[in-house]
């Protein structure tokens, strides 16, 4: 059942998606850029074995370290120029979400969720060529795009992990076990209490592992 809070938030917030909003189309339009962007990247890399392969798993920590950062400080606490991220994440995400209520009702509900398309395109059209014009300044082609489609293929995770942990319980990607875990430790960050102190990790934990932020149950004399 949906806490009356949360009903009238999102009845508030409804005017704020356009009348003509997908979110089939929103979901579909951020699959097709990204793997767009990672087809053209892994099609020219040279497949040699060097040391350059190192690439994946240094740019995957890098994604790890900074989907925890980003979560943890500007979209959980007003930072000046960054404030409008708090407001987004916090201020709304977290009002239309609540641990009593992750569940999507309507595909329309996506839009709290995914990343805005402008987002996508900005991430598609100037973030990726500048890295890639960076690295293959400074180190190699091979780097710069083994980075760039590196980045790209953990930005996706981030958005099907999210999209995942608000799909209904009885939805099929709700039991695969990697997400089943990741929904669990969702759900918590979504109790407001909590939110700013624990689980900043959307996807792979390991950045809460590191910084032994992660957590499942109320500490010991709380209640929700
Ligand atoms: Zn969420
Ligand atoms: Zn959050």
């Amino acid at each position: 059942m949906i806490p009356q809070e949360v009903l009238q938030f999102r009845k508030a917030y409804e005017s704020n998606i356009g009348k003509y909003y997908s979110g089939w189309v929103h979901g579909a339009f951020t699959l097709c850029v990204f793997l767009g962007v990672m087809v053209i990247c892994i099609a020219k890399i040279e497949t040699d074995f060097s040391e350059e392969w190192l690439t994946v798993p240094i740019v995957f920590c890098i994604g790890n370290l900074t989907e925890y950062v980003v979560h943890r400080y500007p979209l959980h606490h007003p930072m000046g120029m960054l404030a409008p991220l708090f407001r987004i994440h916090t201020l709304q995400h977290h009002q239309y979400y609540t641990d009593q209520a992750m569940e999507f009702e309507s595909s329309r509900d996506v839009n709290m969720v995914l990343f805005p398309p402008f987002v996508i395109i900005f991430f598609a059209v100037i973030f990726i060529p500048v890295v890639w014009l960076v690295l293959n300044f400074l180190v190699s082609a091979n780097v710069a795009y083994l980075s760039c489609a590196t980045a790209t293929f953990y930005f996706l995770c981030y958005e099907v992990f999210h999209f995942s942990h608000h799909c209904p319980d009885a939805s099929w990607i709700a039991k695969v076990p990697i997400i089943a875990r990741a929904r669990r430790v969702h759900r918590f960050h979504h109790n407001k209490r909590f939110m700013s102190l624990y689980n900043f990790n959307i996807t792979f934990p390991f950045s809460d592992w590191v910084f032994k932020t992660e957590k499942f149950e109320l500490p010991r004399g709380s209640s929700s």
